[in-house]
């Protein structure tokens, strides 16, 4: 272990709330911990009903002002905030490290980065909010705008929290709406620093930001009648209940869910020369270096039997070399998982496993909570596993891959579609043809091609089936997840 680096916290920005240009203190307080080395690093205000309620009042206020403002000119704040947001990027990439367990090298760095290039990527499309001219004739001049649809509010969980909060950022505010954030519980710093970068760049109640507990501010925000549009990034049973609330009052909804996602590798990428390239893009779809703590990790690895031998060894080699250790170790290439409960369950899911007869590949069952001095489970790969195994169905959301062997091409795309989840799939080949006919076939919402990296700004992302409804990311996404379009229609009499 090298010297942890050291953090500095928010100041005005413990408040914990945002509002309406002011920073509140609220009564209740929730402690933030740091999961590598399980102790508290400090405690934030704890919003609720009455927080949220301020807020989206605010967010009301601000709304007319606010959604007729040149898109140019609401872009160029996005931007101002991105500015900012790289003049301060190794402080916030370390309070993101600290709070999420995500390692500073390997994964914090590059999260604030990608954040910073979420702003700029839609401060620069939001001009293209635009709409259409219909060819109704000459005596009918007929036109479509693009309009906000109002008070956004918007979850987001706590594996991604900077970029998911600037995706939400950007897309509510670039498109003409104001915007109520809820951050997550188990790590609001970052986005409590980035909100103070931000208190005097947005018109007061264009941003407000509650943070709280999910069955406190989180559920008051999705059951407000005060909010015309909800957002949510985080699991499916939450997101289920926020859609219930939505359907209720005919809200708008955006739903960014869990998946389970596979990961299919076909002889040819295994190949000696491409071996360690795909046997690595493999460990990057696997998230390891998250912990596996990424919806879209590629958690249920498919390989051709013929190559089988070789891709799994290069796999356990690759993800043997990763080192575990403190976020705030520049030597370390995995980091914690968030918290006791997400670990005990990561636990549960491995220990069911391998009591039912799964092999490891590498890994093994993580300690118990309380014999655990951080939550640090070593990443595992599974065999001897089928795909009906709940280990192969349900999403661990910890650093747990299993493989499964593959002899035929419909067979494996059975596999792979046989999940409730559709979120993004991964495939390995350099054949033109077998790249088009299984991207085609499975059921998923993002796909990589010979490579296992992240979202890049300007892709449609989201899910299909209970991966999510909705797409964001894009300027095409946001237009259609946060606009509503007007049509005027007027006689000419010429
Ligand atoms: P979670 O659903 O427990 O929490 C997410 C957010 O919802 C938090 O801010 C939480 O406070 C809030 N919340 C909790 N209960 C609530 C309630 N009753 N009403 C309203 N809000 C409530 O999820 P998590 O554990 O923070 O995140 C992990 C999950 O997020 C995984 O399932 C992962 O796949 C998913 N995720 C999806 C994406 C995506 O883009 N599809 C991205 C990141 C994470």
């Amino acid at each position: 272990m090298t010297d942890l680096l050291p953090i500095t916290l928010p100041t005005v920005g413990l408040a914990g709330c945002f509002i309406d240009g002011e920073w509140f203190t609220p009564k209740a307080s929730l402690e933030v911990e740091n999961p590598s080395r399980r102790e508290v690093i400090t405690e934030v205000g704890r919003g609720g009903a009455p927080e949220i309620d301020a807020a989206v009042a605010a967010a009301r206020r601000a709304l007319p002002g606010w959604r007729t403002l040149p898109a140019a000119e609401r872009g160029a704040m996005l931007g101002e905030l991105a500015r900012r947001l790289d003049e301060h990027h190794e402080e916030v990439a370390r309070l993101l490290a600290a709070e999420t367990g995500n390692v500073i090298r390997t994964q914090s760095r590059g999260e604030t980065g990608g954040a910073a290039g979420v702003l700029r990527y839609f401060s620069g499309v939001a001009v293209e909010q635009k709409g259409e001219v219909l060819p109704f004739g000459s005596d009918l001049f007929s036109y479509s705008t693009r309009e906000p649809i109002g008070v956004v509010g918007s979850i987001i969980p706590w594996n991604s929290p900077l970029q998911l909060g600037c995706g939400k950022i950007s897309m509510a505010l670039a498109t003409g709406n104001t915007l109520v954030l809820k951050p997550a519980e188990d790590a609001p710093l970052a986005i409590l620093r980035l909100t103070e970068l931000a208190a005097d760049l947005f018109p007061p109640g264009v941003l407000n930001v509650v943070t709280g507990l999910g069955e406190e501010a989180g559920a008051a925000l999705a059951a407000h009648p005060g909010v015309d549009k909800l957002s949510f990034t985080g699991s499916s049973e939450v997101g289920f209940a926020v859609a219930r609330q939505a359907a209720d009052r005919l809200a708008h909804a955006t739903l960014e869910l869990g998946g389970k996602s596979p990961c299919i590798v076909f002889p040819d990428a295994a190949s000696p020369e491409r071996l360690r390239t795909t046997a690595q893009a493999i460990v990057n779809a696997m998230r390891f270096a998250r912990q596996g703590q990424s919806c879209t990790a590629g958690s249920r690895l498919f390989v051709h039997r013929d190559v089988w031998e070789p891709v799994m060894a290069a796999v356990v080699e690759i993800t043997d070399a990763m080192v575990v250790g403190d976020a705030l170790d520049e030597a370390a290439d995995i980091g914690a998982i968030i918290n006791a409960e997400r670990y005990a369950e990561v636990r549960a899911h491995v220990a069911e496993a391998e009591q039912a007869g799964a092999e490891f590949l590498t890994g093994a069952t993580p300690a118990p909570v309380d014999e655990a001095p951080a939550f640090q489970p070593v990443p595992t790969v599974i065999v001897g596993v089928d795909n009906s195994w709940r280990i192969s169905r349900e999403e661990v959301f910890g650093p747990v891959m299993v493989a499964i062997p593959w002899d035929d091409e419909a067979d494996v795309i059975d596999m792979a579609n046989d999940t409730h989840y559709g979120l993004a799939a991964f495939i390995f080949s350099h054949d033109i043809d077998t790249v088009m006919r299984v991207s085609s076939a499975l059921e998923a919402g993002w796909i990589w091609v010979n490579d296992g990296g992240g979202q890049i700004p300007g892709m449609s992302y989201g899910g299909v089936k209970q991966s999510g409804v909705g797409r964001e990311y894009s300027i095409e996404g946001a237009l259609e997840a946060y606009t509503t379009r007007k049509s005027v229609t007027m006689r000419l009499r010429g």
